[in-house]
């Protein structure tokens, strides 16, 4: 049965400039679109990539990247702001890797572009009131 899913992948930095993704088309036979990458503050690499294949080719791909080191999250996944606890204080604006957060001047508000967001956490974590968060 051929699959197609969309996935994250969390490059720790060690692997950041391992030709890791390639080996899915070498060794497992799938295809990949990468969706969008790119390389958080702390050096992680981040990639958003739509992969298909057959199912058992996909589930050898999954574990040959989680035995690498690769961490994987499922675009299921949602990220949401819990308006009554924001405080607008930015701290989330330099951390999230595709820029869903901007600062307003004008009001000093801090809007939330949840289209651009491709859930990866990081936020969740350095939101001081616990503002982000993860629903699936
Ligand atoms: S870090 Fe949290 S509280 Fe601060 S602006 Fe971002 S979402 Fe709001
Ligand atoms: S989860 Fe947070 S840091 Fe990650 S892309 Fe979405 S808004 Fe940005």
């Amino acid at each position: 049965m051929a699959v197609s899913r969309r996935i994250v992948l969390h490059f720790p930095r060690r692997l950041v400039d391992r030709p890791i993704v390639y080996r899915l088309i070498r060794d497992y036979n799938l295809e990949f679109n990468i969706l969008k990458a790119s390389v958080t503050p702390d050096e992680e690499g981040l990639m958003v990539l739509e992969l298909k294949g057959k199912q058992e080719d996909y589930d050898k791909g999954i574990k040959y990247l989680t035995k690498a080191g690769v961490k994987i999250q499922s675009l299921s996944q949602n990220v949401i702001r819990n308006e009554e606890r924001c405080t607008h204080c930015g701290a989330c604006i330099t951390i999230c890797p595709t820029g869903a957060f901007e600062l307003e001047l004008l009001t000093r508000q801090v809007k939330f572009y949840d289209e651009k967001c491709l859930a990866c956490g990081l936020c969740i974590k350095a939101c001081p009131p616990r503002a982000m968060e993860l629903h699936f």
